[in-house]
């Protein structure tokens, strides 16, 4: 799917944060700012992106980067993008920039690091499982005799099945549905082993809930509305909800600390969106401001079920917008 083309914004399949407004990508950078003084100002530090999507989110967190003088000339941009038609908006959205482009997280070379995420995870792949009498049993995709795609029951146990969270692996109903994201995990370790040996920290921004809760989250959307997953596939962006709390597992087993997840309004308006939005409202069209900030900060928008996950090297302590717990995420 996200080879084939440039899915988002409102004429694609769906919008992100940083395509909404620029002060999305601009708090980031504050926060890059802060962490990289924290750190000791390296130079060279690498600044990494998962998944960036059009590029949008990296030009406005380096557009906030120059707030600290070196900050900027210190560092080394290096995304992990996969799809072409995306690496050629993310060329020219950093227009005489020198950037390396990477397939997989772990070829992002040595060295102090500041990595953000931004609904990159939710685009990973998950395995589901279901509980039965007999166990938990993976559902696979078959073809049916229609010769359309649909899902079936795996006959026997599979080996995925191992990942299955502990508390809901034992205390499930039958029916109950699990979800586990092997490549999330994978590349969660990755991230903290890597800070844990070289210091530096990582922002995680993607939706879901702080434990996973199990459920069936998967979901396929096209042109904005809901799309049956195996409709021709290929058309659709299928994604599923993050689990915060595995990915913390899976980064502080390799030795990072994690602060969060902390909802994305909490997050913003610790940083100070709402005074960077005063400064935005004078010279933009009227209203449009304001649009912005209850899409990303509001309760109907994305401010309470996007959340912000923290990885950062022991020694940092907590990140900003990280220091105090957020109310919002018992709920
Ligand atoms: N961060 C952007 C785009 C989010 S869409 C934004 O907020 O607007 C998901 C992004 O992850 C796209 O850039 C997509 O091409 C990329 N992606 C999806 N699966 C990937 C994978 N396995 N490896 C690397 N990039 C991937």
């Amino acid at each position: 799917y996200y080879r084939r083309a440039d899915p988002l914004g409102a004429a694609g399949d769906f919008t992100t944060a940083p395509e909404i407004s620029q002060m999305f990508g601009e708090m980031i950078g504050l926060w890059c700012a802060e962490m990289w003084q924290r750190m000791g100002r390296p130079a060279p530090a690498i600044l990494a992106e998962l998944g960036p999507g059009r590029g949008t989110l990296m030009a406005d967190l380096l557009r906030a980067a120059r707030m600290a003088p070196g900050f900027p000339a210190a560092l080394r941009l290096h995304l992990v993008e996969t799809s072409p038609a995306l690496r050629a908006r993310q060329r020219a959205a950093l227009p005489g920039l020198d950037v390396v482009w990477h397939d997989r997280v772990e070829s992002v070379p040595d060295g102090p690091l500041l990595l953000v995420a931004n609904e990159f995870f939710d685009a990973l792949p998950v395995h589901q499982f279901v509980c039965t009498p007999r166990g938990w049993r993976e559902r696979l995709v078959a073809v049916g005799a229609d010769g359309r795609f649909g899902l079936v029951l795996a006959a026997a146990p599979t080996p995925m099945a191992a990942l299955i969270a502990p508390a809901l692996r034992d205390s499930a109903a039958e029916g109950a549905v699990a979800e586990v994201s092997p490549a999330s995990i994978a590349a969660a370790a990755a991230i903290g082993r890597r800070i844990a040996a070289q210091g530096g920290a990582a922002l995680i921004l993607d939706y879901g809930d702080a434990q996973g809760r199990g459920g069936d989250t998967l979901q396929a959307v096209r042109r904005h509305a809901r799309h049956d997953p195996f409709d021709a596939p290929g058309s659709a962006d299928l994604t599923a909800h993050v689990d915060f709390a595995r990915l913390a597992q899976a980064a502080s087993e390799g030795g990072a600390r994690c602060h969060g997840p902390v909802s994305q309004g909490a997050f913003l308006e610790r940083l100070g969106i709402r005074l960077r939005a005063d400064r935005l409202r004078p010279a933009a069209v009227p209203g449009s401001v304001d649009a912005a900030l209850d899409r990303l900060i509001g309760p109907a928008g994305m401010g309470t079920l996007f959340k912000a996950l923290a990885v950062v090297h022991p020694d940092l302590g907590p990140p900003p917008a990280f220091e105090q717990p957020d109310a919002m995420d018992s709920a």
